[in-house]
C-alpha cells in the first residue's frame, strides 16, 4: 500500500432528502455532527437554485469564489467528511448544469441553495481523518 494510505472499513449508511431552500453544505455537516459521522463518503444528486463554488489558485494559495444564481442540475458531486477543528467538515466538488447543458463547478461553498437533493452518506470507520495545514499546498488536508 502506498505511503499515506490507510485501509478503511465500511460503517453505517444514511440516505435522505434535503428540504427545498436549505443550504447544501450546512445541512450535510449538521446531519453528520448530530449522528457522530466523523469520516464518510458523500454523494448527492438533485438540483440547486443558487450555486456557490470556488477555484483554488495554486500559485497564490487562495480560493477564487464564484457564484451563480441560475437554476442548475447537480450532475456531479463527490465529497467526503473529515474532522476540521474537531467538527465534521464536508469537502465536496460539484458540477452544475444549466438549461442548455452548460456546466460550471468547483469546490463547493456554503450558500448553495437546495431545490431538491438526494443525499447518500457512507460512513468510514477504522481510520481517522483530521484536516491539518499543509505547507506545500496551503490547504487543510488529511
Ligand atoms: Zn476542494
Amino acid at each position: 500500500m502506498p505511503a499515506g494510505f490507510q485501509e478503511l472499513t465500511g460503517g453505517r449508511g444514511f440516505v435522505g432528502r434535503l428540504e427545498t431552500g436549505s443550504d447544501l453544505v450546512d445541512e450535510i455537516e449538521r446531519f453528520c455532527a448530530e449522528h457522530d459521522v466523523l469520516a464518510a463518503q458523500v454523494v448527492v444528486i438533485g438540483a440547486v437554485r443558487h450555486a456557490r463554488y470556488a477555484y483554488y489558485e495554486q500559485d497564490d494559495h487562495r480560493y477564487l469564489e464564484l457564484d451563480s444564481a441560475t437554476h442548475h442540475e447537480i450532475v456531479g458531486f463527490v465529497g467526503n467528511i473529515s474532522l476540521r477543528d474537531d467538527r465534521p467538515f464536508l469537502h465536496a466538488h460539484a458540477t452544475f448544469a444549466d438549461a442548455v447543458g452548460a456546466t460550471v463547478g468547483g469546490h463547493l461553498l456554503r450558500g448553495t441553495e437546495v431545490f431538491a437533493a438526494e443525499v447518500m452518506i457512507r460512513e468510514i470507520t477504522g481510520v481517522t481523518l483530521v484536516r491539518t495545514p499543509d505547507e506545500a499546498t496551503g490547504l487543510a488536508l488529511w
